[in-house]
């Protein structure tokens, strides 16, 4: 087209609007960083005017542009770059682009499509979460900018692979975050979109609609290989075992018994689900209870397993509950620890955000002595392959997890 030949090869359209960093703040971006917070930015006031979510350049203080992204004058990360060539359109091609580099990376890990499809800023689409079931997907769209491309994201979605639906789970809390309202289902509160999850080998049942997050827990698929077959011949205890991932799947590896407890019935009568399905529903007990209740509750009837899993919701939030939280993974391991056969294994696990791993090695540690029982860390890690981390943004590595052996 002739009107393409205007534009110089780095100039962006003049429709799109151009937000300006405060002089001197480039550094990080330059670097390959892909966040601008609000206070790196010059708040003048056609800038802060602008609609939360709008597509814009993003340039230094003379004019350089220095990529495309998504910016909101109301959120503490205001910029979110997507392209550090700041002609690229975020358009339906884009988003195609994208999500088939998501898609062939998964293709490379997995032989079946169950898994993280999109990992927000790893996957460079900032904001945006996709589990994939089979040939359904579920999408959060967790800032105000990919909530406003969601139409687009949609239509490329449908042209990479034509899912059979495509549930949304925004995450209520990433929104307030961003300004924008808790979208979470509202219309289909109440329902049921029941779907089999495939992994390891074995059929799990997930509710897409009413179950937590997005309805399973890809990021503990590798901890699940892991430490299921360590029961094998003994008994295993899955506290927080929502759907039964990690019990379930030591059962099928032949552990001689499993005792599973939630807090959650709809949860337990997943996983009950899942161990009929996989034909170990007669080794397998649900039990209905507060984890640190219960787990005090059997240290004192002097029950023992050999292998115990721990892997509650985030005890931290927000930064506020840092102490509070961190005092609870000191309390979880005191009470799980004290529950493993001598020789036998503690897995826990924590995704809260806000506490780094060598916080949460440091409270188990603490939990360790406080129950008198020695052991040795066999297995730091953290999520599967199918949750990468953009290489600058270390601290959304959230999940981290260990494995000890205790004595
Ligand atoms: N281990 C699971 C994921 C656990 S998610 C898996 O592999 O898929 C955390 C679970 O903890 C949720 O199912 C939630 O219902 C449950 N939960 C939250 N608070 C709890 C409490 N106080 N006691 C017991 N379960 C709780």
């Amino acid at each position: 087209m002739i009107t393409s030949a205007l534009h110089s090869a780095t100039e962006p359209s003049s429709t799109q609007p151009r937000v300006f960093l405060q002089a001197g703040r480039d550094r990080r971006v330059v670097q390959g960083h892909p966040w601008v917070y609000s206070n790196e930015i010059r708040m003048d006031p056609e800038t802060k005017a602008l609609p939360a979510g709008t597509v814009a350049t993003l340039h230094r203080v003379d004019g350089k542009a220095l990529g495309v992204g998504t910016f909101n004058p109301h959120a503490l990360i205001a910029f979110r770059i997507f392209d550090r060539d700041s002609t690229v359109r975020l358009d339906e091609p884009f988003f195609l682009g994208r999500l088939r580099r998501a898609l062939t990376l998964r293709d490379r890990l997995f032989e079946k499509p169950f898994y993280r499809l999109v990992h927000a800023e790893a996957d460079g689409l900032p904001g945006m979460i996709a589990d994939r079931f089979g040939d359904v997907v579920v999408l959060q769209m967790n800032t105000a900018g990919m909530d406003s491309l969601a139409p687009t994201v949609l239509a490329a979605l449908h042209e990479l692979f034509s899912p059979a639906d495509i549930v949304f789970r925004n995450d209520a809390r990433a929104r307030a975050q961003e300004g924008l309202a808790d979208t979470d289902m509202d219309s289909d509160a109440g329902e049921s979109r029941p779907v089999g999850v495939e992994e390891g080998g074995r059929t799990f049942a997930a509710d897409l609609a009413s179950g937590q997050k997005t309805g399973w827990y890809y990021d503990q698929r590798d901890s699940r290989a892991l430490v299921a077959p360590l029961a094998r011949g003994g008994r295993m205890l899955d506290a927080y075992c929502y759907a039964g991932g990690f019990g379930i799947s030591a059962a099928c590896e032949g552990a001689s018994d499993v005792v599973c407890i939630d807090s959650s019935q709809s949860a337990l009568d997943l996983a009950r689900k899942a161990a009929d399905a996989n034909g170990v529903g007669g080794i397998c007990t649900f039990t209905k209870a507060v984890a640190f209740s219960e787990l005090e509750r059997l240290g004192k009837t002097g029950e023992r397993f050999r292998v115990v899993v721990a892997d509650p919701p985030a005890f931290v939030k927000s930064r506020k509950d840092l102490n509070a939280g961190l005092r609870g993974y000191r309390k979880l391991t005191r009470l799980a620890a004290a529950l493993v056969e001598p020789g036998g294994f503690l897995f826990v696990a924590s995704c809260s955000h806000n506490v780094t791993s060598e916080a949460f090695s440091g409270e188990v540690a603490k939990g360790m002595a406080a129950t008198e029982r020695s052991g040795r860390i066999v297995r730091a890690g953290g999520p599967g392959l199918d949750h990468p981390v953009h290489p600058h943004l270390p601290e959304t590595a959230y999940l981290k997890t260990l494995l000890l052996q205790v004595d």
